[in-house]
């Protein structure tokens, strides 16, 4: 679901993560439409906000639906930091020109298949390789990777597919050298994680956990994690990104930039966000046609060899939206007006 706002003579973008089904988060397509429309919009629509970082406080009232709320909030920055004439990376209070992309492997059918296109990634120039892991496609993909490619910067995500009794294999894990192990225990559990993190040297970073600044606070706190993935979808959009991580910057724990299936339109966002000082961790900002052929956008988002890629220089997300492409793509339109 993509959010186009209007006003003061420019036009804005922002993306909603959420997919068709809720298997990430509870959010999905449907729901974000129906609380967009139903809820969210009319508590922003025709307000005066001094700064967009007043909108995620006006959608106080409606609890969760982080990702539609991002949509809606993102969309409110790309519309100020346009009207502003500046990038919005300007405004978010972003330092860095380019940021470092990994990329991230899902499970594949065989080993082979998994080295091979790990070697793939790498010869485009990814700073990190990601391998998705889960009970029984584990140690043994590590193993694989690091056999062929004993010094890639390497980590796993296994998307909460174990338990705390499972600690002693995890700890498993801590002879491949890896960055960090993302996710490992159930989606809204800290405590189990900070027990886990206990017995295994490998960092543990917290995705799927981390719904909010104040869930942040409390990992960190209770020493659940020493990473922390920040994807402004799952924490309700830049505002609470920013706030995200600075108290991550203040408690010394690096941060990276999560993915999602976005379009160049929500990519270009990310990357904004991503050039933040505290962002020090290659993120999961690969290249748009990964997903999307042809993409939303025109010229797509692309890495260099060198594996980073440059925070677009135009006003707001600074990518061009190509409408017969949006048109194309549009299955259900709903206009909302004052
Ligand atoms: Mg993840």
């Amino acid at each position: 679901m993509l959010v186009r706002l209007d006003g003061g003579g420019v036009t804005a973008w922002g993306e909603c993560v959420a997919g068709s089904d809720p298997y990430y988060g509870p959010e999905t397509v449907d729901t974000a439409w129906h609380v967009t429309e139903t809820f969210l919009a009319p508590l922003v629509l025709g307000i005066e906000f001094g700064h967009p970082r007043e909108v995620f406080p006006a959608l106080r009232r409606v609890r969760g639906h982080h990702m539609a709320k991002a949509a809606l909030e993102m969309a409110a920055w790309d519309l100020h930091a346009r009207q502003a004439g500046r990038p919005l990376a300007g405004v978010l209070g972003g330092t860095r020109t380019r940021v470092a992309a990994g990329v991230s492997v899902g499970i594949q059918d065989s080993l082979e298949q998994l080295v091979d296109r790990v070697g793939a990634e790498v010869a485009e120039g990814y700073q990190r390789v990601k391998i998705k892991v889960k009970p029984g496609w584990d140690l043994n993909a590590a193993a694989a990777v690091r056999q062929r490619f004993p010094d890639v910067p390497l980590m796993v995500d296994a998307n909460a597919a174990y338990r705390l009794d499972e600690a002693e294999h995890l700890a498993g894990f801590d002879r491949f050298g890896l960055m960090m192990i993302e996710q490992p225990l159930d989606h809204d559990d800290i405590r189990d994680h900070a027990a886990l993190q206990q017995r295994i040297a490998t960092p543990v970073c917290l995705d799927e956990s981390i719904q909010s600044v104040r869930l942040g606070r409390d990992a960190i706190d209770a020493g659940a994690c020493r990473v922390i993935n920040i994807k402004p979808g799952r924490v309700g959009g830049h505002g609470e990104s920013l706030r995200l991580h600075d108290l991550c910057a203040s408690r010394g724990v690096p941060v990276w930039h999560g993915g999602m299936l976005e379009s160049g339109i929500g990519r270009a966002h990310n990357l904004h966000l991503s050039s933040l000082p505290n962002f020090t961790l290659p993120g999961d900002v690969a290249a748009s046609r990964r997903y999307y052929e042809p993409d939303l956008i025109d010229p797509p988002i692309d890495v260099a060899p060198d594996g980073t890629i440059p925070v677009p220089q135009g006003l707001g997300i600074g990518v061009h939206v190509v409408d017969e492409r949006v048109e194309r793509a549009t299955i259900r339109r709903q206009e909302i007006r004052t």
